[in-house]
């Protein structure tokens, strides 16, 4: 079945997916964890729609290709067409915030960034972005307030707190807006805090975002 955004109601967004924009290295433990420099700018890449699954389904990952790590993010839906913005005018383009799993191949990863390569091939296969259902956006929201938490076979794996992020999301999205437009429909994945590491066959996670979000999930 193809996916489509979702809110927590399970009533379907009303544009198609897009595409997701990630950035890489947005929170400095994380950075640290996997021996990178700390960015002076935000490092951005993407996947593309058909990377996009729900993540309460069952996930599947490559075969054959190396570890698959797990990397919770919070997730943000766009609602209204975003180019050029200002920081403070980004919000508005803001429809829901969710949770997603930016699934890395990391030993392929690493190999592409050993050869210069772009990461599209750890990084954009299908399925390589899992999506929860979203909450509508409250404007009156406070990121620096939320906490990130993946749990796997009952382990707190990841634990972060949005505060920590290097780039907010205000300025994250103005950014953005500068090198790509951003259109109803994509989503922002706005980078992991420390602690991922692999996913298994088997796996049970469950991934929150404060306490107004919560999904569980299994690997295939
Ligand atoms: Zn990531």
């Amino acid at each position: 079945m193809r996916y489509s955004h979702r809110f927590v109601d399970h009533t379907e967004f009303p544009h198609a997916a897009g595409k997701a924009v990630c950035v890489g290295r947005n929170y400095a433990d994380h950075a640290k964890e996997l021996g990178n420099e700390i960015p002076t700018s935000p490092l951005l890449f993407m996947k593309p729609g058909t990377a996009m699954v729900a993540m309460a389904e069952p996930l599947a990952l490559p075969e054959g290709l190396g570890a698959c790590h797990h990397e919770l993010e919070m997730a943000l839906l766009i609602g209204q067409p975003l180019s050029r913005a200002a920081p403070k005018e980004s919000r508005a383009a803001i429809a829901g915030v969710g949770l997603a799993l930016d699934l890395t191949l990391r030993e392929l990863q690493d190999e592409l960034k050993k050869k210069g390569q772009p990461w599209e091939r750890a990084k954009a296969f299908d399925g390589a972005c899992p999506l929860a259902e979203f909450v509508v956006f409250d404007q009156a929201l406070d990121f620096s307030l939320l906490t990130l938490r993946l749990s796997r076979n009952g382990i707190v794996q990841q634990q972060g707190s949005c505060g920590d992020m290097l780039f907010s999301v205000e300025n994250l999205l103005s950014e953005i807006s500068h090198s790509f437009s951003l259109m109803p429909g994509d989503v922002v994945l706005t980078g992991t805090p420390a602690g991922v590491g692999p996913l298994s066959s088997g796996d049970h996670l469950l991934a929150e975002l404060g306490d107004f979000l919560r999904v569980e999930t299994v690997v295939r």
